[in-house]
């Protein structure tokens, strides 16, 4: 099986260096953050496969934290609180956290606990359709293929265009900064500028057609508009 990326994000740093001891005796490769805003740079950076989230930080409270990572990513996360009231638990719950674990916690039950939503999680990817093409208006996008054809005709993407394209249209609707993309698909320490996303997007728009399905948002960054019909 291959190594299990967790990341922690916990204030407390005794309770981060118990927990990342314990997962490391376990075989996952662990990083730790302390601030929620660091929390969120390093699962947007690093994919976790899972996240260990504390529910009270010095910036963000847990809840937001969470809130944004199960918007943006399919990340299962667990979250950890001082023992709580059922209200907490509930929260925790809506707000997309697929466990709730209390503290003071006994470690093993959090590895046992944290092994079993992977185990459930990887049977969920298993069944989904990765391969199954993208099709929007008149773009189907192939991802086993790796190709893109606009009215049944290929059309040939540079392999950044492609990912920029795949990326976008897996996440309708969704606003990115121009950072972001950078960071996703040219990643984290790529040190060209922002306008690079401007240019792939223009030759997106140019080569498949889709002025107004890649939408600019003004000040932000970039959304992809799906249309049924053109
Ligand atoms: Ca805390």
């Amino acid at each position: 099986m291959r190594e299990r990326r967790l990341l922690i994000v916990e204030d407390e740093k005794p309770i981060a260096d118990i927990l990342a001891y314990g997962f490391k005796k376990e075989g996952f490769s662990v990083r730790c953050a302390y601030t929620g805003a660091s929390g969120l740079a390093q699962a947007e950076a690093e994919r976790p496969d899972l996240v260990l989230l504390d529910w009270m930080l010095p910036d963000l409270s847990g809840v937001d934290v969470c809130r944004m990572l199960t918007e943006t990513y399919n990340i299962p996360i667990v979250m950890l609180t001082a023992r709580g009231s059922v209200d907490d638990k509930l929260l925790g719950l809506e707000t997309g956290a697929d466990d709730y674990i209390t503290k003071p916690f006994d470690l093993r039950e959090v590895i046992v606990r944290v092994r079993a939503i992977l185990r459930r999680f990887d049977r969920a990817e298993a069944q989904a359709p990765e391969d199954a093409p993208v099709r929007s208006g008149r773009l189907v996008i192939s991802e086993k293929e790796w190709s893109v054809s606009l009215d049944g005709s290929r059309v040939s993407l540079t392999p950044k265009e492609f990912e920029l394209l795949l990326f976008m249209t897996k996440h309708p609707r969704q606003v990115f900064s121009r950072d972001q993309l950078l960071c996703r698909i040219w990643g984290y320490d790529f040190d060209g500028d922002n306008r690079t996303v401007d240019i792939h997007v223009q030759r997106l728009r140019k080569k498949l057609k889709i002025s107004d399905a890649l939408v600019t948002v003004f000040g932000v960054g970039y959304k992809y508009e799906p249309r049924d019909e053109d």
